[in-house]
């Protein structure tokens, strides 16, 4: 998620997380941590793991998940997104999640972005994007 490295070894992939204003990091309400995850956040700020997990994540229902904040671009992001850059500002800190995502070649996010961009003729253009979950589909 909102990565800004890569690396001529990492394989071909067809979206760019610099150019998005990381929607994975923002629609998605709960960043799953585990305890590894937790422990890694601890080293990152150099804080006890437990100051951690409470400082930086909270409990959802049975899970362990990233704190949000209110966003400028979407109702709220990760709390780890700088939100003029849209990059994660705890790259080498981030969970196992942030880690893999989207773990395929293409991004949909990033597609229906450039896809509205080139349809409007218009860099600016930004579909803003929510999950929702439909009660009346089972
Ligand atoms: S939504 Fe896709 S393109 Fe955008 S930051 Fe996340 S992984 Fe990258
Ligand atoms: S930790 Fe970084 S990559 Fe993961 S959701 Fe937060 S801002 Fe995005």
């Amino acid at each position: 998620m909102a990565q800004r490295e890569t690396t001529s070894t990492k394989p071909r992939v067809h979206y760019d997380c610099t150019q998005c204003p990381a929607f994975c990091c923002s629609i998605y309400e709960r960043v799953t941590v585990t305890p590894a995850d937790i422990k890694r956040l601890a080293k990152h700020f150099g804080v006890p793991v437990e100051e951690a997990r409470e400082k930086y994540t909270k409990q959802w229902e049975d899970e362990r998940i990233l704190r949000r904040v209110k966003d400028t671009i979407f109702e709220e992001t990760c709390m780890f997104l700088d939100q003029k850059t849209r990059g994660c500002t705890i790259y080498h800190g981030r969970p196992g999640v942030c880690r893999t995502y989207p773990a395929r070649s293409r991004c949909a996010y990033f597609d229906v972005l450039r896809f509205e961009q080139k349809q409007q003729g218009d860099k600016s253009v930004m579909p803003v994007v929510k999950i929702i979950f439909r009660e009346d589909v089972g």
